[in-house]
């Protein structure tokens, strides 16, 4: 069997024996955002500070001396956990030596000025047509409008501590916003798994590596380089864990999914998913087709592991490692270009994570009955694509920010607690999308520099 199958297979059992459990067992307190936590916290570690996410991870345990919690604490947790930090742990030397890298080989600032230029105007463009499509769909279908007032109040009441926690320190966005990318200390960066800092840095190397004695600066590409290989060796080990961490994974979100809250936040969670699938299997799709000429059915088959793995780990960084394999072995993207545009693309280009943004945004003004005329939801999505691009590529990594454009529309931050028992399923599909986008933005790229994309199975047939 492959090991595709054998992901996929990891996939769709561990949601059948999780949906299973939750039903026989089903969870004590409501499932708190912990349950969008778990793998998370510990492993990216770049959640705001002051919340005490183990306790909250604890708290939607099932009842301790179950078999369900013995089997999620002693089994699922660790199994899912080993999987997570095998990934992870490839990121942030992944991210440093492919950017260094990329920059390094784009030669000069000339040509790195242009595909900068580029792979930003898509990551704006598209983030943009995003929010566009899922305000569309949110003005157009009203979920918020169809929310009970007592639905709404029992919502707001079970899960106001928890919301209350997330909005107690607003993130703040200005000035120096734009000053903390720069950082003070890069190995500190890299600790702190702060992206945008690492990556500024990485920049600022590989263009440093142009401007030295190009003697010393291919014996430094060398050895990034090897470092880029050597991550990829440690991840298909991880790979071959995949299918054992994907079961866990899904298993221990599904065993803890408040599946009860479906119902009444039905259309939002239909909303969400439409908005997504939209922009996935249409917008993406054209463009994967236009610009980059493949066929998207072709498109979507090759990236399969880069589908399940962004699925079950709910996080762009996690999933950045297999983006970059797939894209440049199964897609023909020349690695300078996957390292360039996929790091960046994992941290700032965030699709469904914006799509998202707009809408949840727009149904909570909608139960709180507040209402935003056009010039304001032109500002939302302005905010939502803003701070889409600043959010942390983790689980749950939007929420903290999103709560600054709730600010800004005037509704009350702790309607967070509204969507947070859901939050998990949509991270799951929203991050889904963002890591789609980054690759075709890659594709996309490669594309407009000339190159002719095709598989290496391809190429080395063409070549024998
Ligand atoms: N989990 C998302 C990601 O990693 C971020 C978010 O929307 O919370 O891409």
């Amino acid at each position: 069997m492959s090991l595709h199958t054998k992901i996929l297979l990891g996939l769709l059992l561990g949601a059948a024996c999780g949906v299973t459990a939750n039903l026989a067992a089903p969870p004590p307190s409501p499932p708190v955002e912990a349950v969008a936590l778990v793998g998370g916290v510990s492993a990216g570690g770049a959640f705001p500070a002051g919340i005490p996410w183990q306790a909250v991870r604890e708290a939607s345990l099932p009842p301790p001396g179950t078999v369900l919690a013995w089997v999620l604490r002693y089994i699922m947790e660790p199994v899912g956990q080993i999987f997570l930090r095998l990934l992870f742990m490839t990121v942030i030397p992944l991210v440093f030596a492919s950017l260094a890298v990329g920059v390094a080989k784009l030669g000069n600032m000339g040509s790195l000025g242009r595909i900068g230029v580029r792979t930003f105007a898509y990551f704006i463009l598209t983030m943009t047509c995003a929010v566009a499509i899922g305000l569309l769909l949110v003005n157009t279908f009203r979920p918020g409008e169809a929310i009970p007032r007592s639905t709404r109040d029992t919502l707001l009441a079970q899960y106001a501590e928890e919301a209350g926690k997330k909005t107690a320190a607003p993130v703040s966005f200005g000035i120096d916003t734009f000053v903390s990318i720069i950082p003070r200390n890069p190995v500190q960066a890299a600790a702190d798994m702060h992206m945008l800092g690492v990556i500024f840095f990485a920049l600022m190397f590989g263009i440093g590596l142009t401007h030295i004695d190009p003697e010393r600066a291919r014996l430094a590409l060398q050895v990034l380089e090897a470092v880029g290989d050597v991550m990829v060796v440690i991840l298909n080990f991880a790979m071959r864990l995949a299918p054992y961490g994907v079961f866990a994974l899904i298993f221990s979100v599904t065993a803890r999914f408040g599946f009860d809250l479906l119902r009444p936040l039905g259309l939002y969670v239909v909303i969400v998913l439409l908005g997504l699938a939209v922009q996935m299997f249409i917008v993406l799709s054209i463009l994967v087709w236009t610009l980059s000429r493949i066929r998207p059915l072709e498109f979507f088959k090759r990236i399969r592991d880069v589908l399940v793995t962004a699925f079950s780990t709910s996080s762009s960084n996690a999933t950045l490692p297999t983006s970059l394999r797939v894209t440049e072995t199964e897609l023909g993207v020349p690695r300078h270009i996957c390292g360039f545009v996929l790091p960046l693309g994992a941290t700032m280009n965030m699709n469904g994570t914006a799509l998202f943004e707009g809408v949840t945004v727009m149904f909570l003004a909608q139960v709180f009955g507040v209402s935003l005329d056009l010039g304001s939801q032109i500002i939302i999505v302005v905010l939502s694509v803003l701070t889409a691009v600043g959010a942390a590529g983790v689980p749950g990594g939007s929420i903290p920010l999103l709560v600054m454009v709730l600010a800004y529309a005037g509704v009350p931050a702790s309607g967070l607690a509204l969507i947070l028992g859901v939050d998990r399923l949509l991270d799951m599909c929203r991050t889904t999308l963002n890591v789609v986008g980054d690759i075709t933005a890659a594709t996309f790229i490669a594309r407009s520099e000339g190159y002719a994309l095709a598989s290496r199975a391809e190429t080395r047939a063409e070549t024998m």
